[in-house]
Parts: C-alpha cells; sequence; structure tokens
C-alpha cells in the first residue's frame, strides 16, 4: 500500500483546461479567448521594448544574484507605492505603508491573506464581489479565511448592480474585509463609476469595513496608471486605512517574472513599522524572499525618466487596441444582422468582457467554430486581433442567434 493510494485525481484547472484543449485543435481558425494574457495584432505574446531596454541596463551593471531582502529591496516598494497612491503622496511621506514586494499579484494577495489571518482583529471574513477572479476564494481559504460575497454583476444589463452592491454592503457585518478590484474588474470588466467609488467609500466607512484592494490591471484599464488608480487614491483621500494587492504581470507584460507588492496603510509611522515586521516574518516562513529579477527591470522602468516615459505610452498602446477591437467586435456583430444588445461589449473595460454568452452558446462556439473560452461566457478581449475579429463576430451570431 503506497503512501498517496489515498489521493484522488483533482480537476484540471479552468482556465488552463480550455488552452489544452485549444493546443489539441488543428482548425487553422481556432481562436484562445481563455488566458488573460495581452497579444499583439498578430496574435504573439508581447515583451514591452522598455522592458528591453531595462534588461539591457540591467545587464550593463552587472549585478550578482544575492538573495533579496525579506520584503524585496526598498526602492521597488517605494516606486511601487507611489504609483499607485501618486507621487508625492501623503501616505508615503508620512512613511504610513508597510509595503512588501510579493510574488507578483497572486503571491501579494496570499501574503495579505496571512497577514489578515494572524492580525485582523474582527470579522475574519472577507467578502468578494460575485463573481470575482476565480482564484481569491482558494486563496483567501488557504489562509484560513472565511470568504463570502456581496452582489455586484447584473446579467440582464450585462453591467454594474449598484443597488444589488450597495443594499449587500449595507447587510455585511462591521468590521469585516471587503476586497475590490481597483480597476478593470475581472472577470466582467464591468467596473464602478467615479461617483459609484465615491459612493461606495462612504459606505465601507460608515460600515466600519476594512477595504481590501486588488489591483492588478493599473494602467490596462483606460491606459493611464493615473486614472486607474482613481478608486485607491479616493478611498485614501476619506481617510481610509486601506490594504493593496499590485501586479506588474499586465501593465508591464512581465507575466512570469512575478513582480508585484503588498501594502498596508497604517494609522503611523510606527503601526507601519511593526505590520512591516510581522508581515516579514510570514514571508521568511512562506518562501523567505521575492524574485531579483522581475524587480530589477520594474525599478528600472520606473526610476529612469526616459523608460518611464516609454512604458506609458505603451501602457497606453495595449489599451487602446483593446478598446479598438471591443470597438470592431461590436460593429462587426451588428453588420452580421445580430439584433442583441451588445454595448456592453464596448462598456465594460480592460482585458475581459464577460459577453453573456451561456454554457449552450459557447459550448457551440467551441464545437462549430474552434473558439475557446470558459463556460462563463467570459472572453480575453487581449486574444483579439483585426485578423480575426470578423471569424469571432461571425461565430458569436451564429451561436447566439
Ligand atoms: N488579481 C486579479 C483580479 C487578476 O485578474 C490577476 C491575474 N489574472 C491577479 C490578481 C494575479 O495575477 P498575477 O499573479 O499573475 O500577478
Amino acid at each position: 500500500n503506497s503512501w498517496w493510494s489515498g489521493v484522488q485525481m483533482g480537476p484540471p484547472d479552468v482556465i488552463l483546461g480550455v488552452t489544452e484543449a485549444y493546443k489539441r485543435d488543428t482548425n487553422p481558425k481556432k481562436i484562445n479567448l481563455g488566458v488573460g494574457a495581452y497579444r499583439d495584432d498578430e496574435g504573439k505574446p508581447y515583451v514591452l521594448s522598455c522592458v528591453r531596454k531595462a534588461e539591457e541596463k540591467i545587464r550593463g551593471k552587472n549585478l550578482d544574484k544575492e538573495y533579496a531582502p525579506i520584503g524585496g529591496t526598498a526602492e521597488f516598494c517605494k516606486k511601487s507605492i507611489e504609483l499607485a497612491l501618486g507621487e508625492g503622496s501623503e501616505v508615503v511621506k508620512n512613511g504610513l505603508n508597510a509595503t512588501i514586494q510579493g510574488i507578483s499579484g497572486t503571491g501579494s494577495l496570499r501574503v495579505g491573506a496571512a497577514f489578515l489571518n494572524n492580525f485582523f482583529p474582527a470579522n475574519k471574513v472577507v467578502y468578494l464581489p460575485a463573481p470575482s477572479w476565480g482564484n481569491h476564494t482558494p486563496i483567501f481559504k488557504h489562509a484560513g479565511l472565511d470568504v463570502k460575497s456581496y452582489r455586484y454583476y447584473d446579467p440582464k444589463t450585462c453591467g454594474l448592480d449598484f443597488a444589488g452592491a450597495l443594499d449587500d454592503i449595507s447587510k455585511i457585518p462591521e468590521k469585516s474585509v471587503i476586497l475590490l478590484h481597483a480597476c478593470a474588474h475581472n472577470p466582467t470588466g464591468v467596473d464602478p463609476s467615479q461617483e459609484q467609488w465615491a459612493e461606495l467609500s462612504n459606505l465601507i466607512k460608515k460600515k466600519n469595513l476594512f477595504p481590501f484592494f486588488d489591483m492588478a490591471y493599473q494602467g490596462f484599464a483606460t491606459g493611464s496608471v493615473d486614472n486607474d488608480a482613481f478608486a485607491v487614491r479616493h478611498f485614501i483621500k476619506d481617510g481610509h486605512r486601506i490594504a493593496l494587492c499590485q501586479s506588474y504581470a499586465k501593465n508591464m507584460g512581465l507575466y512570469g517574472e512575478r513582480a508585484g507588492a503588498f501594502t498596508v496603510v497604517g494609522d503611523s509611522k510606527d503601526e507601519a513599522d511593526r505590520v512591516m515586521s510581522q508581515v516579514k516574518i510570514l514571508i521568511r516562513a512562506l518562501y523567505s524572499n521575492p524574485p531579483i529579477n522581475g524587480a530589477r527591470i520594474v525599478t528600472e522602468i520606473l526610476s529612469d525618466p526616459q523608460l518611464r516615459a516609454d512604458w506609458l505610452v505603451e501602457v497606453k498602446g495595449m489599451a487602446d487596441r483593446i478598446i479598438s477591437v471591443r470597438t470592431k467586435l461590436r460593429e462587426n456583430l451588428k453588420k452580421e444582422g445580430s439584433t442583441k444588445n451588445w454595448e456592453h461589449i464596448t462598456n465594460q473595460i480592460g482585458m475581459f468582457c464577460f459577453t453573456g454568452m451561456n454554457a449552450q452558446q459557447v459550448e457551440k462556439l467551441t464545437k462549430e467554430f474552434s473558439i475557446y473560452l470558459t463556460k462563463d461566457g467570459r472572453i480575453s478581449m487581449a486574444g483579439v486581433t483585426s485578423k480575426n475579429v470578423d471569424y469571432l463576430a461571425h461565430a458569436v451570431h451564429q451561436a447566439t442567434k
């Protein structure tokens, strides 16, 4: 009898499963709209030219491969939190932030979850928007927290259920944790307006909830890193003491480099220092210290004025390409003769579009047209190009008419 005879086969990852099926398909017209990674208009993975230049600069420095500090370098952490909160942020000036480098967005969330589980002084339940990124629930549960949800997406309008969100949030027990997608909500592509964020901030304050922001797409939504940080900065302005997870996977195209950050904003520098000391103790046991290469690239780009300027143009280029294929997809659906309302394709923002297609329609797209996506009808707009958008519109119309 083996040690592991009791281990049952687990289900494959939903999104990676889509890619596996796509790879097996021999139809030359096949499209993979499952995975959330940016593609250029040729459908190819895209490495930003500012990243290539930063890599060259780093190579020229002939740096060693010593361990990074447990929380990453101070420079990386400072540049990251300033990117989120804005240069000259009072929080940073007064040393109220405890910021560490995490292993991209996922690792930052996991460290944040561990910190909450160990130190959150009240109701250790995280309220997620319904739906939320599929990995949120496992991450928080893995750390030992309870997960519940609040209404967010309205399938009738393919937009925000703002009244439902307010209603549910007003019923969350005081001193619980509420998770907010800072921008480009995944999987729905539906974000609150600035006015709605302001209202959410007031309600969350009134209810004394702890706002935990996940910002995986800063710059990727509107093309402006400042616009996309509106919610986070507004909450800070309103006096919230937030937690924040950042990722450079999408906005710098550093997917496999695993660079991100986790921040807790404290009431005083002393409090931030104490939090920082405990976060480091957690990290030491989890993975000891973060990878250095991606963080070096990020630090170089954010510190060098020319590279930073190049980067801002390139992020906007990625966001604009996605916005333009949204418009094309919607126009082409109309040309195909679809009488359905597809306004949400262009109202939604960021990498994903929640099309409103049901599981049968998705199955038809895959079986008859070799178009691969998750069963919830989410398409990664990053996989849509000027070359395949006609075929996609045709197929979506055939599947939904
Ligand atoms: N949060 C959200 C909402 C995401 O969509 C993603 C990426 N799919 C992440 C976090 C983390 O991604 P990564 O670990 O690659 O930075």
